[in-house]
């Protein structure tokens, strides 16, 4: 029998936030006691120099939403003031943002939730900077996804 030395060493164990690098849609949100059931939004996780920056926002319901622009160090997610937000984690589709109020954003890979709406109906109307449709999907009642909606 061989005896296993497990390393604890916190930098070795330093996740590289560049892998979720990506564009998500909101799939749930909840907390222990409150699942936001028509809860909406995205979410878009990107580089910035040596940074991987993440900027999302939620419509938990009609009064209550989120909009969050931060960054990662690891898989801790900072706020732009150097705040602790909370934790990021991946799933099989996506990822978890375990904020540190106790809220959990699911968040899914667009490709996964868009795949194969290639239809104009339901898709966001808005023209990107590279001058092409937007590929993301469009919020409920709106003709925008979740970021072109509050640029509009
Ligand atoms: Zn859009």
């Amino acid at each position: 029998m061989s005896l296993i030395i497990i390393s604890c060493s916190k930098d070795d164990d330093k996740i590289d936030p560049s892998q979720f690098i990506g564009d998500y849609e909101l799939k749930s949100c909840f907390t222990d006691t409150d699942f936001y059931s028509d809860a909406e939004g995205g979410c878009e996780i990107f580089k910035v120099g040596n940074t991987i920056r993440i900027s999302f926002y939620v419509d938990k319901n009609s009064n209550e939403n989120v909009s969050f622009d931060g960054y990662f160090d690891g898989d801790q997610v900072l706020t732009s003031d150097e705040e602790n937000f909370g934790r990021i984690w991946e799933a099989s589709l996506g990822i978890y943002i375990d904020q540190v109020d106790g809220t959990t954003y699911e968040f899914w890979k667009s490709s996964y939730i868009n795949s194969g709406a290639s239809s104009s109906s339901g898709r966001c109307q808005a023209i990107t900077q590279k001058g092409t449709q937007c590929k993301r999907k469009a919020s409920k009642g709106s003709i925008y996804c979740w970021q072109h909606k509050n640029n509009h």
